[in-house]
């Protein structure tokens, strides 16, 4: 199969066209790199041809890395991977590195030949990395493509050299946002921010005039120049040092250390600083290898990319249910997350019935979708019409009767059982038999909810995560009676909003609150020992959490936690675990601190409600104990309350997906995305290390850590979670 194919013209032009079979973007792999390196070398050994243009033959010039490679290159590198992985990635900086070149002499710079890139749209990663290597980028006007380097967001960063020539081009500091933040930008911009160099409607033309007329100097690059110098100087220049000193700061107060590619991607950038261009290019490569080599990065690749993009196709969905797309949803409630449904379901081009009491406290629900829009307006992420478009698209109202025509119903009224029977009988009253009725609750059994419908097989839980506009997983949940129709129009509704669904099975909690509410406890439960707050906060975010669990818990409310716990204890009996950590939640509601909304809770606030430091009175009632546990017990203590977690719900078949378990717990509560996830975490650390360490902790600190029946098996056979439940290569 070829990626590549090349033609040469009577003016001397050889085009060389990327156009991937079977696929509907361009991605770059292995084999690709080598034809492009072959037609490169033949284009510039031909005494006919003048210059070459690279371009694509699709829409788009392409995506990037393949990732299914990288994410198995380390596997795939023979018995010495580190040194097989740094060869891969130094073919491809050699291939690059020639078409920069392009034949010129070393010493004059002279006789190279010209080589452009014309883009028709998006170029992203080695996208990127390849027209940056050639001599002058075309792209086309089109404010749907997107130019740049999304390699951090898989916990990569570029490594064919995009690194190290973005930083010579616009400094450490211009090239930041790009490397470090994964900024995605329209070709217009990439032009002002100068990563490319021009945008036409008929780049292909402007292209071949260029080539036609390039001087030997227009060949080459300020970095082959005599006298170079960084943008923004190097690392001992007066002012590149201010750079990296504020740059290392900021990378490690935003990640705290957990992400090993933002490192590495420091360090190749101030090491290879210092050096000529060329061997920058091995630093790059190396710190690359070093990268690819950490497990970190091929848990990441799968769970943030690969097994993503599965879910997000429809990998669990029944596959003989036609397609179920929502045309019109009616949202039962206009609370918090009713207007948050209704906004979303909206934006995606539905129709939407947002009913609650009175029309009233409906029209403040849609006027919530009002204000958001605005801000984004104020942003330059919206615009007037668009607007105008999604209001019109809800209609609030009181009016139950409007609901007749609808095809799906979300209901989002207060989590009260009895509350929540009622509106499920009015509303089925008025329903289309074949409407699929779903509830957002967060806490109550869906086959229990189920039981005040007339039509169990066609109810489900669709749960939603707050702020709904923001948070990107869907958590679908089968009652013990729900039926393929209900799980196949769920996971169209949510594919059509654009987010990212998990199915589960019944049961308390679901999925991701049964794994938040551990970690919570655990923190809080610390607290009680007598470990410092501050601790216990910082452990979490140095392993790559958005927010430890006191903090946490300060926000999402603590009566919601005591209310979570009563109803739990009620529910449970003997069955309970322990009080310490209800003794700690039940004290603080009991003097008012309830969190955040009071401006007191773990947590002092001033009157805007910012947080100014732990609460004295926490240490008055739990002295600090005099000598602290060491960060990684700390760290153990919290992982595993979750993970376990995690791996029970596999064992109870709550869980029916080990993907889905790891994507859920990235995308729903921040899950330490540098290890793929709960399950991920625990094939990293391996089966058995991981059983010896339950047994530690259950003997330091109860049962609650015991060692899962299944993972105690796993542990005795060295089986790991991805090699035994999914078809998907183990994290090597
Ligand atoms: P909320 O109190 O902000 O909103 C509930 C709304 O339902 C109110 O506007 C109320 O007037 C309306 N309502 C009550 N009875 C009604 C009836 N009979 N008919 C029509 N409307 C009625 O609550 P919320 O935070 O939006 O939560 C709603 C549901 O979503 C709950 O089941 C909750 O557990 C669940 N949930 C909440 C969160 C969260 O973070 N808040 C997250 C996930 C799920």
């Amino acid at each position: 199969m070829t990626d590549f194919t090349m033609t040469k013209d009577a003016d001397g032009i050889a085009t060389i066209v990327w156009d991937c079979t079977g696929k509907s973007i361009n991605v770059m792999n292995m084999d690709g790199m080598r034809q492009l390196d072959s037609f490169i070398d033949s284009a510039l050994d031909n005494e006919a041809v003048k210059g070459i243009i690279i371009t694509s033959g699709k829409k788009d010039f392409a995506a990037g890395m393949d990732l299914n490679v990288l994410a198995k290159m380390k596997a795939t590198s023979g018995d010495n991977p580190a040194k097989g992985v740094f060869e891969g990635i130094m073919m491809m900086h050699n291939a690059l590195r020639k078409i920069e070149r392009a034949g010129m002499d070393p010493k004059t710079n002279k006789g190279g030949k010209p080589i452009a890139t014309v883009l028709p749209g998006t170029a992203m990663g080695i996208g990127l990395e390849l027209p940056l290597a050639t001599h002058r980028i075309f792209a086309a006007e089109n404010p749907k493509a997107k130019i740049g380097f999304p390699e951090i967001l898989v916990g990569l960063f570029p490594g064919a050299g995009g690194t190290t020539r973005l930083v010579r081009k616009l400094g450490a500091m211009g090239a930041s946002q790009y490397l470090l933040e994964g900024k995605l930008i329209t070709p217009t911009k990439a032009k002002s921010a100068g990563l490319i160099d021009e945008v036409s409607s008929e780049p292909m033309k402007e292209a071949r005039a260029w080539v036609l007329s390039a001087s030997a100097s227009d060949l080459v690059k300020i970095w082959d120049a005599k006298g170079y110098k960084m943008p923004g100087g190097t690392p001992y220049h007066p002012s590149g040092f201010l750079t990296f000193v504020g740059a290392s700061a900021m990378v490690h107060g935003k990640t705290f250390g957990a992400f090993p590619a933002a490192k590495a991607l420091l360090s190749a950038v101030y090491e290879g600083a210092q050096v000529p261009f060329d061997t920058a290019l091995r630093i790059e490569a190396r710190w690359f290898t070093n990268i690819i080599m950490d497990p970190s990065s091929s848990a990441m690749i799968r769970s943030l990319f690969l097994n993503k993009q599965a879910l997000e196709k429809g990998a669990v969905r029944p596959a003989d249910v036609a397609d179920q797309r929502v045309r019109k949803v009616g949202v039962i409630g206009a609370g918090m997350m009713g207007a948050g449904i209704a906004l979303v379901s909206a934006q995606a081009g539905i129709d939407v019935v947002l009913v609650d009491q009175t029309r009233e406290a409906a029209d403040k629900g849609k006027s919530y979708g009002e204000t958001y829009i605005d801000t984004s307006i104020k942003r330059g992420k919206s615009t007037a019409e668009k607007k105008k478009e999604t209001l019109s698209k809800i209609n609030a109202t009181s009016d139950l009767d409007l609901l007749r025509d609808a095809d799906l119903i979300i209901e989002a009224v207060f989590e009260d059982p009895e509350v929540k029977s009622n509106v499920t009988k009015a509303v089925e009253a008025v329903i289309p038999k074949n409407c699929i009725f779903a509830s957002n609750t967060s806490t109550l059994p869906i086959s229990e909810l189920a039981k005040s419908s007339l039509r169990p097989e066609q109810f489900i839980g669709i749960h939603f995560f707050s702020p709904v506009e923001r948070m990107k997983l869907v958590e679908i949940i089968k009652g013990k009676k729900t039926g393929d129709h209900a799980v196949a129009k769920a996971l169209d509704y949510v594919r059509q909003i654009s987010k990212t669904p998990i199915v589960v099975n019944d049961a308390r909690f679901f999925y991701a609150n049964r794994c938040i509410i551990p970690y919570i406890n655990e923190g809080i439960r610390m607290v009680s020992e007598g470990v410092a707050p501050a601790l216990v906060d910082n452990a979490a975010r140095m392993l790559g959490f958005p927010v430890g669990p006191l903090q946490l818990v300060d926000e999402t409310s603590i009566d919601l936690g005591a209310k979570i716990a009563r109803a739990t204890k009620t529910a449970m009996g003997n069955a309970y675990p322990d009080s310490a950590v209800d003794n700690v939640l039940f004290w603080l509601e009991g003097q008012g601190r309830i969190g955040r909304k009071a401006k007191a809770g773990f947590f002092s606030y001033d009157e805007a409600g910012k947080r100014l430091g732990y609460w004295r009175g926490l240490h008055d009632r739990y002295p600090q104990m005099e000598e602290q546990p060491q960060l990684t017990e700390v760290q153990h203590r919290l992982m595993f309350a979750q993970a376990l977690e995690a791996v029970r719900a596999l064992e109870e078949g709550v869980l029916m997906d080990v993907r889905e378990g790891d994507v859920g717990a990235i995308l729903g509560w921040g899950f330490a995305p540098w290890s793929g996830g709960p399950i991920s975490w625990i094939d990293i650390l391996g089966s058995p290390y991981a059983a010896k360490r339950c047994d530690e902790l259950q003997s330091a600190y109860g049962d609650r850590f015991s060692c899962p029946n299944l993972l105690r098996e796993m542990s005795e056979k060295g089986h790991s979670f991805y090699g035994r439940f999914a078809n998907v290569e183990k994290v090597t």
